[in-house]
């Protein structure tokens, strides 16, 4: 099977060069707020889907258990040194275009700062839409090719792609910035309702975060994120969308034991069978390693793949 390539984070300092020492932290902050407002106060199972370093993981309290993914082991390997190795969390290196999960698995799922790096967007929101019980929540944040600089830039003719058209913009290899009603329609097509969008970044502008201090920033980030509901003008949008139709229901009570999470990523056939190093598919007889307790469902054991392109800081 083929996907879309892939931008692959692994050995990457992006925790560091990016959030701990790249001025991020009003960022950081208003995302911390729109967490808040969209997360559901409690859940049993959670999906974070580019979960990085586990950044915004510990805001996920009212969870039980959370499931991160991420497409590089080393970034996982730095959440795990971050959170630990627990029963609360399960670590899984995978591609979102395959998810390795069975159908209405999760009652929540995030993806924040993931988006933007998907050539085919709509295809890995399929991809969370089958891992969704019916009523289960998706937050999902996006880059907005509609935001203010853009459209200035388009209009004093410094800028050759038009903000007001549905398509992405790709304006570095694998980065991609979305129009606000182009992933409404997405999700929608998908059987997603959007319950709440919420505008973040209101003043990202490098002038106004070195002049003013952070926490007035954030204060009025804050405020200001609720006009995402009439208008999406800023350079990051939150959406919060409950997966409707569907026959299959949050269960009760999470199975315990995660090998009851999975599918085969190749061919679906689930559950698998537990090997302790590797679990095996019954269906397509692929192994699929675990290693130092990170599910990988990358590539089967015993190939090896090109289809990546290295992440570029920015
Ligand atoms: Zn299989």
């Amino acid at each position: 099977m083929t996907t879309p390539p892939i931008c692959n984070y692994e050995d990457s300092d992006y925790q560091t060069s990016f959030w701990d020492k790249g001025g991020r932290e009003y960022e950081d902050r208003t995302e911390a707020i729109a967490l808040r407002r969209l997360l559901p106060k409690r859940g049993r199972l959670l999906l974070e889907l580019g979960a990085g370093a586990g950044r915004n993981t510990p805001r996920y309290r009212g969870f039980e258990r959370i499931v991160l993914l991420d497409y590089s082991r080393t970034q996982l390997e730095q959440a795990q040194g971050r959170l630990g190795k627990s029963k609360r969390y399960i670590y899984v290196a995978a591609d979102a275009y395959r998810l390795p999960f069975v159908d209405g698995l999760f009652d929540a799922a995030t993806m924040i700062r993931v988006l933007h790096h998907m050539a085919d967007a709509p295809a890995v929101l399929g991809q969370v839409r089958n891992a969704l019980a019916s009523g289960g929540i998706f937050i999902l944040e996006f880059a907005n090719k509609l935001n203010l600089k853009a459209i200035l830039r388009y209009l004093l003719g410094r800028q050759k792609w038009s903000p007001f058209t549905l398509e992405p913009v790709e304006f570095v290899k694998l980065n991609f910035d979305f129009h606000p009603q182009a992933v409404r329609n997405w999700l929608k097509d998908l059987g997603f309702a959007i319950e709440k969008t919420l505008t973040l970044s209101h003043f990202r502008v490098g002038l106004l975060k070195r002049l003013v201090p952070t926490g007035i920033l954030v204060f009025f980030d804050s405020l200001f994120q609720w006009t995402g509901a009439w208008w999406q003008l800023t350079p990051s949008v939150f959406v919060k969308a409950k997966a409707e139709g569907g026959t299959l229901r949050a269960k009760d009570e999470v199975p315990d034991n995660p090998l009851l999470f999975f599918k085969c990523p190749e061919c679906g056939n689930s559950p698998l069978i537990d090997e302790t190093d590797y679990l095996e598919c019954s269906g397509c007889g692929k192994k699929w390693a675990v290693k130092d307790g990170i599910y990988d469902f990358r590539e089967p054991m015993g190939s090896k793949s090109a289809n990546q392109q290295r992440h570029p800081v920015r």
